[in-house]
């Protein structure tokens, strides 16, 4: 057991691309535990589909022996995602280390989501290290960077690191720093206190959860409490992080690694939980647990229905390594059966659907994401409702509440107009507008969450060019003035394609709604009206004209065996079409109107 005052533990804060893999490699090279120019390159970003992405969502910590001044240290680096939909996941990776690195890119400066990071790290007390990286880049700026950087933290310019990640400038002097300014861990008593700021599932050992020690220290084959569940657990194996998995006897305070639990169920090892003895009387929990719940809400249905259980099986398998995923069965008459699913936000759903349908081998439709609102009856019953079309059960609602997200955007100041015009008709209320520089602005909005999800994201990229940064947290429920917008074939309710929506926006909304699915239906023998309605209300409609008589008198002339081939395609056909009211729709059509969606 090394002891705790040779333990520094750290995370590294940086937006996508400032080069916090870079660094992390020249960290190893350091470490001894690779040599130079050899690739084990994005040590810090685990999975494929994350490394596409340029993202990290989860990682393994690193540990690393450094040899400073006769003493040997250890530190360990505990990532963070760099994601606002895991934003409670940074702040438990955050709680498990007394410093952080805040690397900024200085050919880009500081952005939305470090800025998020870095309060958070504040928040919690931790040593922040702040370092400006590229330097060896033409076009860095390192005075105006440095200006942000006192803005956001109040560093004076000789306390910033100046470093390239790629050369390995500087990266030695910043260890070092590292070692003489972050404190180690200080026990308070014996007694085990232990933090889990991440977990997975591995199909051979069970839940493994990484864990912070704070106080008293942790064995194999002992029994333990989890707090917060009020659960026993029973370690089979503990052990560090190098650049796997190394086990050892017993993890011992100030101490990073790793428990191997046994368990199935990874909900029980939720981010945040507590571990203490199994006999300990007073069980101090570590503050700020809470149980993450889903966001984002959309229906998946599989493009072939037979493949429902397929589905079903991947949903399963997949949920054992995500426990902020949610899903429950749900059938559609226009896609038949699937699931209402929950995610952490829009990211996490763009993932979720790419792995299953990468690593399950599936095709899926996919509805529009839409968010949780909150129904409050007359009777001043509440009930939340993950389904627009579960709306209809309840005639006496006093009032509709959404949620609302506090939004923080930062981006050169030349793309103001267009970003406030965009936040006013995203419903949005100014809290905040400053400069970070003489270039770069920085807004702080109240925004509904329906809002966010409903393409903002993309609008912000492309009327600022991509320059633009954002962050948001939910902040509270709020009374809305929401409306459900319903869409109906020939006066038949297509329950997947109910919106919600607010009134202000309902008319143009449902207008464009009813002119792409009217562009999509195929014309057949009779007229189809394509409404869309706010209860009995119809406030949009569209006629999908009636085919001409001679068109469909094709189909009884000619010889016999083509009027056999056509009977046959019709068959095939029919089998994937959907019945709304009396109208056959290919099911291509409802994929077809989501994807322009998306
Ligand atoms: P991450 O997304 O924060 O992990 O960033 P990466 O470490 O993947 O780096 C993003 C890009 O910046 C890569 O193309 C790196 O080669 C480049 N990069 C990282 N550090 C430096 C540096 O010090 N100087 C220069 N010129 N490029 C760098
Ligand atoms: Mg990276």
């Amino acid at each position: 057991m090394i002891n705790e005052e040779n333990i520094r533990n750290i995370s590294i804060i940086a937006h996508v691309d400032h080069g916090k893999s870079t660094l992390a490699d020249r960290f190893l090279e350091i470490a001894g535990l690779v040599t130079p120019g050899e690739h084990v390159s994005q040590i810090l970003d685990s999975m494929d589909l994350e490394r596409e992405r340029g993202i990290t969502i989860k990682s393994q910590p690193v540990s690393l022996e450094y040899q400073h001044v006769d003493t040997s240290y250890r530190v360990n680096i505990i990532d963070t995602p760099g994601h606002v939909d895991f934003s409670y996941e940074v702040s438990r990776a955050l709680m498990a280390c007394e410093g952080a690195i805040l690397l900024v890119d200085g050919t880009q400066g500081v952005q939305a989501q470090t800025l998020a990071h870095s309060y958070e790290a504040i928040d919690l007390g931790l040593h922040i290290i702040p370092v400006i990286n590229k330097i060896d880049s033409g076009n860095v700026d390192i005075d105006s960077v440095s200006e942000q950087i006192y803005d956001l933290i109040g560093s004076r310019k000789e306390e910033i690191s100046l470093i390239s990640a790629k050369t390995g400038d500087g990266v030695e002097e910043l260890f070092q720093r590292i070692i003489n300014e972050i404190s180690p861990n200080k026990s308070q008593n014996k007694f085990l206190k232990a933090l889990i700021f991440d977990s997975y599932f591995d199909s051979y050992k069970g839940v493994v959860a990484s864990v912070r020690i704070f106080n008293g220290s942790i064995q194999a084959n002992k029994e333990y409490m989890l707090v917060n569940n009020n659960n026993p657990i029973y370690p089979t194996e503990v052990g560090i992080f190098d650049l796997g998995m190394k086990p050892i006897s017993s993890l011992g305070p100030g101490e990073v690694g790793y428990i191997v639990t046994g368990s199935k169920d990874l909900t029980e090892f939720s981010v945040g939980e507590t571990i203490v003895e199994r006999s300990a009387k007073e069980k101090s929990i570590i503050e700020g647990f809470k149980s993450i719940n889903p966001n984002v809400y959309s229906s998946i249905f599989p493009s072939d229905s037979d493949e429902y259980v397929k589905l079903r099986d991947a949903l399963d398998k997949y949920s054992l390594n995500d426990s902020s995923f949610f899903f429950e069965p749900e059938s559609s008459s226009a896609f038949g059966f699937g699931f209402r699913c929950g995610f952490l936000g829009l990211l996490h759903m763009e993932i979720v659907v790419e792995r299953l349908e990468r690593e399950y081998d599936l095709s899926l439709i996919v509805t529009p994401p839409t968010v949780e609102i909150l129904l409050i009856r007359n009777s001043g019953e509440e009930i939340l409702i993950k389904n627009p079309s579960e709306m209809s059960k309840y005639t006496d609602i006093k009032e509709i509440n959404e949620r609302i997200a506090e939004v923080v955007v930062i981006s050169p100041k030349k793309y103001l107009g267009n970003i406030l015009k965009l936040l006013t008709e995203s419903r949005g209320e100014q809290k905040d507008l400053s400069f970070l520089s003489s270039e770069r602005v920085k807004l702080i909005y109240s925004v509904p969450l329906l809002e966010l999800v409903s393409g903002f994201y993309d609008t912000l990229k492309s009327i600022s060019q991509g320059f633009a940064t954002f962050d948001y947290k939910i902040v509270s429920f709020k009374k809305g003035d929401l409306v459900k917008v319903d869409l109906l074939v020939n006066g038949q309710e297509v329950d997947s394609f109910s919106s919600i929506v607010a009134k202000e926006k309902a008319d143009f909304f449902g207008r464009s709604r009813v002119e792409k699915l009217s562009k999509l239906i195929p014309r057949q023998q009779f007229d189809i009206p394509i409404q869309a309605a706010i209860g009995s209300r119809i406030i949009a409609r569209e006629t999908v004209k009636a085919l001409r008589k001679d068109v469909t008198a094709k189909l009884y002339g000619g010889d016999v065996s083509r009027k056999k081939k056509l009977l046959e395609s019709q068959k095939k056909g029919k089998k994937k079409m959907k019945k709304i009211g009396n109208v056959n729709i290919p099911k291509e059509v409802f994929q077809n109107f989501l994807k322009q969606d998306l």
